[in-house]
Protein backbone atom coordinates (compact mmCIF):
# COMPACT_ATOMS: atom_id res chain seq x y z
CA UNK A 1 0.00 0.00 0.00
CA UNK A 2 0.90 3.56 -0.77
CA UNK A 3 0.97 6.66 1.45
CA UNK A 4 0.16 9.07 -1.45
CA UNK A 5 -3.04 9.93 0.04
CA UNK A 6 -1.32 10.96 3.43
CA UNK A 7 1.20 13.02 2.08
CA UNK A 8 1.21 16.90 1.08
CA UNK A 9 0.79 18.61 -1.72
CA UNK A 10 4.57 19.21 -1.64
CA UNK A 11 7.00 17.13 -0.27
CA UNK A 12 10.84 17.55 -0.58
CA UNK A 13 12.59 15.17 -2.17
CA UNK A 14 14.05 14.07 -5.86
CA UNK A 15 14.12 11.13 -8.05
CA UNK A 16 16.45 9.23 -5.95
CA UNK A 17 13.95 9.66 -3.01
CA UNK A 18 10.91 6.49 -1.54
CA UNK A 19 8.73 6.42 -2.21
CA UNK A 20 9.07 8.48 -5.89
CA UNK A 21 12.09 6.46 -6.59
CA UNK A 22 10.24 3.07 -7.10
CA UNK A 23 7.23 4.82 -8.75
CA UNK A 24 6.49 4.43 -13.18
CA UNK A 25 8.11 6.86 -15.19
CA UNK A 26 6.06 8.58 -17.14
CA UNK A 27 8.16 11.29 -18.84
CA UNK A 28 11.04 13.69 -19.01
CA UNK A 29 10.88 17.60 -18.49
CA UNK A 30 14.16 18.47 -19.05
CA UNK A 31 13.82 22.08 -19.19
CA UNK A 32 12.78 21.74 -15.66
CA UNK A 33 15.27 19.09 -14.73
CA UNK A 34 11.77 16.84 -13.37
CA UNK A 35 10.45 13.71 -14.55
CA UNK A 36 6.62 12.64 -13.86
CA UNK A 37 6.23 9.17 -12.47
CA UNK A 38 3.08 7.28 -11.64
CA UNK A 39 1.99 5.62 -8.35
CA UNK A 40 1.44 1.63 -9.21
CA UNK A 41 -0.83 1.35 -6.19
CA UNK A 42 -3.18 4.65 -6.71
CA UNK A 43 -2.15 6.28 -9.85
CA UNK A 44 -0.88 9.42 -8.41
CA UNK A 45 0.90 11.22 -10.87
CA UNK A 46 3.95 12.78 -9.32
CA UNK A 47 6.04 15.87 -10.92
CA UNK A 48 9.68 14.83 -8.93
CA UNK A 49 12.91 16.95 -9.48
CA UNK A 50 15.97 15.36 -10.32
CA UNK A 51 18.79 14.18 -8.17
CA UNK A 52 21.56 16.12 -9.93
CA UNK A 53 19.36 19.50 -9.78
CA UNK A 54 21.83 22.44 -8.49
CA UNK A 55 19.29 23.13 -5.22
CA UNK A 56 16.86 21.49 -2.73
CA UNK A 57 14.31 18.77 -4.98
CA UNK A 58 11.01 18.99 -4.72
CA UNK A 59 7.69 16.65 -5.19
CA UNK A 60 4.17 17.63 -6.27
CA UNK A 61 1.11 16.12 -6.89
CA UNK A 62 -0.56 16.63 -10.18
CA UNK A 63 -3.52 15.58 -11.91
CA UNK A 64 -3.93 13.09 -14.32
CA UNK A 65 -2.92 14.06 -17.64
CA UNK A 66 -3.21 13.21 -21.62
CA UNK A 67 -0.66 15.85 -23.00
CA UNK A 68 2.28 17.17 -20.67
CA UNK A 69 0.77 20.66 -22.01
CA UNK A 70 -2.48 19.63 -20.16
CA UNK A 71 -0.67 19.77 -16.70
CA UNK A 72 -1.40 22.54 -14.57
CA UNK A 73 1.56 24.42 -14.42
CA UNK A 74 0.97 26.31 -11.21
CA UNK A 75 2.30 23.74 -9.37
CA UNK A 76 5.36 23.69 -11.05
CA UNK A 77 5.56 27.61 -10.40
CA UNK A 78 5.29 26.58 -6.46
CA UNK A 79 8.18 23.67 -7.34
CA UNK A 80 10.39 26.62 -8.21
CA UNK A 81 9.59 29.11 -5.84
CA UNK A 82 9.88 26.57 -3.09
CA UNK A 83 13.21 25.92 -4.93
CA UNK A 84 14.05 28.93 -4.71
CA UNK A 85 12.69 30.05 -1.00
CA UNK A 86 14.90 26.99 0.53
CA UNK A 87 12.92 24.16 0.12
CA UNK A 88 10.32 23.53 2.60
CA UNK A 89 9.18 22.97 6.33
CA UNK A 90 7.80 21.07 8.59
CA UNK A 91 5.93 24.09 9.37
CA UNK A 92 2.43 24.81 8.55
CA UNK A 93 2.56 28.06 6.46
CA UNK A 94 1.63 31.37 8.23
CA UNK A 95 -1.33 32.22 6.52
CA UNK A 96 -4.50 31.61 8.89
CA UNK A 97 -6.29 28.64 7.89
CA UNK A 98 -3.89 27.04 5.29
CA UNK A 99 -2.49 23.39 6.06
CA UNK A 100 0.02 23.72 3.42
CA UNK A 101 4.28 23.40 4.48
CA UNK A 102 5.80 26.52 4.43
CA UNK A 103 9.06 27.51 2.81
CA UNK A 104 11.99 27.71 4.96
CA UNK A 105 13.24 31.09 4.09
CA UNK A 106 9.65 32.49 4.14
CA UNK A 107 6.98 32.03 6.30
CA UNK A 108 4.05 30.91 3.85
CA UNK A 109 3.66 27.95 1.89
CA UNK A 110 3.86 28.79 -1.88
CA UNK A 111 0.32 29.07 -3.19
CA UNK A 112 -0.48 31.97 -0.17
CA UNK A 113 2.95 33.68 -1.10
CA UNK A 114 1.81 33.91 -5.41
CA UNK A 115 -1.71 34.18 -4.48
CA UNK A 116 -1.85 36.43 -1.10
CA UNK A 117 1.59 37.93 -1.03
CA UNK A 118 1.91 38.09 -4.68
CA UNK A 119 5.93 36.95 -4.10
CA UNK A 120 7.43 34.96 -7.43
ZN1 LIG B 1 -0.03 6.04 -4.31
ZN1 LIG C 1 -0.48 28.84 2.74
Amino acid sequence: MCNCKELPEWVAGDDGTEPFKSMSYILSVPDQYAIIVSCSDCKQNWWVNGSDKYSEGICVKIEPFDDIKDVNIEKFKYAKLIGKYGGLTDKKCMYQGCQNMGMKDIVFCPKCATEKNHIT
